[in-house]
């Protein structure tokens, strides 16, 4: 149930609403829009209760939901999720670009993609020390010298670091080092491990499971969210189909969907959702145009020599056209790639 108050409500009518949900044995979840505020009541409601919260001061509309999603609904917030990320505002018209290897190899390689990527427009970097891999007996990251590793990009580049956490034992540490966690595809319905995301105060970027409906996508979010965690990013990187072409089926139709259901904003990666580089730009533009908020890509000094997801990655160069065509279309679709701002010119060593 929703509950929409009237324009110009005043504090104390709220707090009266807000009050009489918990009496009911519900919870309130209030949001303030510019002009609208609306409180969402979470739990099971009991029979009567909709007709008695019409009745109270300050109400203007009670509409029930029969979404098995209610945080993550566009009904429960007067207005989209925003995220500050560096430079760019994640939600708003910025078009955000996240990028950097998908593992951290060595300090020379994590340090030249930092500055690379930096240097054309990137504003978030991207990088794993934990990695989800199919075969045991692949590289499976660096564990906490990649953390440190990556702190040192961040503090040279000084690009916040989004990076994945993939067990409830190391949430801890990974939130020493990044500014965004990132819940890789195969944990989107490890629900202990969101359980324990949507304790911490970091944002989050959670992948769309490859075998994930939309709704089981949203559901998982609605985990994170009801553990206190609102600051949620959803990541569509490709699904399971019959086509083998492509390392997963990119389901571009799950953004403009997705945005039309939550309040989220949307990221798109388009290297895990087509495992080819040249695919990989794009994919970027079609993202963008279908109004996803930012893209995650793959970057690699030398793609030919990295240790996990070679194929997919762009080098530097290929990284700044892909950038530019980024741009291109969102000026089109009347959104923004930032720059970065002169305050926080690149110090290099
Ligand atoms: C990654 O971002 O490097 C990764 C492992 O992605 P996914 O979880 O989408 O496979
Ligand atoms: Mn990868």
């Amino acid at each position: 149930m929703i509950i929409v108050m009237r324009r110009g409500v005043a504090d104390e009518e709220i707090a009266g609403i807000e009050e009489r949900i918990r009496q009911e044995g519900l919870l309130p979840h209030t949001s303030r829009g510019v002009e609208t505020v609306v409180i969402g009541v979470i739990g099971q409601r009991p029979e009567g209760m909709l007709e008695r919260m019409e009745r109270m001061p300050g109400v203007d509309q009670v509409t029930p939901i029969s979404k098995p999603y209610k945080l993550a609904s566009k009904d429960f917030c007067a207005g989209p999720t925003t995220i500050q990320l560096g430079d760019a505002v994640l939600g708003s018209d910025d078009v955000v670009v996240m990028a950097g290897p998908c593992t951290v190899e060595s300090r020379e390689q994590v340090v030249e993609t930092a500055r690379g990527v930096r240097a054309h427009g990137a504003h978030v970097l991207r990088g794993g020390a934990y990695k989800p891999r199919s075969s045991p007996y692949s590289f499976q990251g660096l564990g906490p010298e990649g953390l440190r590793l990556l702190r040192e990009a961040k503090e040279i580049s000084g690009l916040p670091i989004i990076t994945e956490v993939m067990e409830p034992g190391t949430v801890e540490l990974v939130c020493e080092y990044a500014d965004v966690l990132q819940i890789g595809a195969r944990n989107c319905q490890n629900y202990p491990l969101l359980r324990e995301i949507g304790r911490v105060h970091k944002p989050v970027m959670l992948k769309r499971g490859p075998g994930c409906t939309v709704e089981e996508w949203i559901l998982s979010a609605e985990h994170i969210m009801s553990h206190g965690n609102m600051q949620v990013m959803l990541c569509e990187r490709g699904i399971k189909t019959f086509e083998t072409a492509t390392r997963n089926t990119l389901d571009l139709s799950a953004v403009p969907l997705v945005k039309r259901i939550t309040h989220l904003p949307v990221i798109v990666d388009p290297s895990h959702s087509t495992g080819k580089w040249y695919l990989v730009k794009s994919m970027c533009q079609a993202a963008v145009a279908a109004g996803a908020d930012g893209v995650l890509i793959e970057v690699h000094p030398t793609p030919d020599t990295a240790l996990c997801d070679g194929g997919q990655s762009l080098t530097v160069e290929n990284f700044a056209a892909c950038v530019e065509g980024i741009r291109r279309v969102a000026e089109a679709v009347g959104r923004r790639v930032p720059s970065r701002t002169p305050s926080r010119e690149l110090v290099f060593t």
